[in-house]
């Protein structure tokens, strides 16, 4: 007997002759997020991507990784066994003794991928199931309504027994590189992380951007921002992270333009300039954290006069979401701890106190003449400070 880990996934299957390349990259990111944990063994077979050969004691952290991998849907890990009767019986009764000494209802499951095997599927559950009943005196037969449902599947590399509802799901998604890049503009707060997780979901690379105005926000506002881009890669694996000098542009809006636009022409050259840093890095869209209403600069109105100013596609993911459903993912997703840390972003240290919430776009260009936009973003633009992160 050893231990394995089987993961199932989910829209990759319906790729058709693009299934191999899309489960290669499936592989190849679970390699890669395994590598310095325990040498493995990844491959796949019927539409499974099975983990095995690795430390015995590295199973539940493989799960733990795996289950951060997009594209994946559950994970299991399961017992390997010949595909001989008496075998598979020894291997259940073995591997499942701590869950099949309490009392429980259980059934059995089986499923024959390989029909070379003497028992049917049928035929195999029942004579498991009876086995197993005799073994462990706590546990009821009960197949309409178990706790406990024993699977036993005969496949190509030998037979798997595992405990189905200790499946641990996956993310769901498309693997990461199978979505080409897009540039998250990544405040401190609590949506654009939840944007950026959404959108690699997809499949999608991510690089980021940050606006910082020292010594307006502080150091540590810095720092919040890059350990939510740690955590966003515990998902993508690394991450680009452009932290761009804010403040000149800042007290230039300030001095030079009415109060109440303050934060829009803000958001147009935090626009501009991303859209310039993601051409020049290969990356098609750009993510942002809106979600219509949520505050001024969030009307229809206000989002028409910040996305007017680039070319490229806004992915906007949590449009139509509450913050409360944003907040929950936050949670999910492990950013929103982080997120709720009191340090100072850019944007709140420049908030006007009556924001236009109904502005025209020939209006705030008018206003935005004033500045010299084109020198304030060569200016940013060669500051720009790039860190790599990656998961702790
Ligand atoms: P968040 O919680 O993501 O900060 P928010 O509700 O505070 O969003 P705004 O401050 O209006 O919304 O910002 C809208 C979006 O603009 C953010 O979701 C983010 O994508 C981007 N953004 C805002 N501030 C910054 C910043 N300092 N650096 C990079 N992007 C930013
Ligand atoms: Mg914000």
């Amino acid at each position: 007997m050893r231990e394995t880990i089987i993961a199932k996934y989910g829209e990759i299957i319906l790729k058709g002759g693009n299934r191999p390349r899309f489960e290669k990259m499936l592989t190849d990111n679970i390699k890669s997020s395994l590598k310095n944990i325990t040498p493995c063994r990844v491959w796949i077979c019927q539409a499974a991507v099975y983990v095995d050969e690795f430390d015995a004691d590295k199973a539940d952290i493989v799960v733990e990784r795996m289950s951060m991998i997009f594209g994946i849907t559950s994970i299991t890990k399961a017992a390997l066994c010949e595909k001989e009767f008496s075998e598979i019986v020894r291997t259940a009764k073995e591997y499942l003794k701590e869950d099949l000494s309490r009392p429980a209802r259980f059934k059995v499951e089986a499923k024959r991928a390989d029909k070379s095997f003497p028992l049917n599927s049928t035929q195999l559950a029942i004579e498991l199931g009876g086995e197993l009943d005799d073994a462990f005196s706590d546990i009821v037969c009960d197949v309409h309504n178990p706790e406990i449902t024993v699977m036993c599947e005969i496949r190509e590399a030998g037979a798997y027994v595992y405990i189905r509802e200790k499946r641990v799901p996956g993310q769901g998604g498309m693997p990461i590189g199978s979505g080409s890049k897009a540039t998250l503009l990544l405040s401190g707060g609590i949506d654009s992380p939840v944007a950026g997780h959404m959108i690699a979901k997809r499949g999608v690379t991510i690089d980021a951007v940050n606006f910082f105005s020292f010594p307006y926000t502080s150091d540590r506002a810095k720092e919040k921002v890059i350990e939510l881009a740690k955590i966003i890669a515990r998902y993508t694996s690394k991450m680009k992270l452009y932290i761009v000098p804010f403040t000149e542009i800042q007290l230039n809006i300030r001095d030079k333009c009415p109060e109440e636009y303050m934060t829009l022409i803000m958001r147009r050259f935090m626009m501009r300039i991303s859209e310039k840093i993601a051409l020049a890095h290969g990356s098609k869209a750009l993510v942002t954290g809106e979600s219509v209403g949520q505050v001024a600069s969030q009307t229809l109105a206000a989002l028409d006069v910040t996305n007017a100013v680039i070319d490229m596609p806004v992915l906007q993911p949590l449009i139509g979401m509450d913050k409360i459903e944003v907040i929950q993912r936050a949670e999910k997703i492990g950013t929103y701890d982080t997120s709720i840390l009191p340090y100072e972003d850019c944007c709140t240290v420049f908030t006007p106190k009556h924001p236009k919430l109904n502005p025209k776009r020939s209006e705030v260009e008018r206003i935005e003449s004033a500045l010299d936009t084109e020198a304030l973003e060569a200016e940013a633009l060669a500051g720009v400070e790039l860190i790599e992160v990656y998961p702790d």
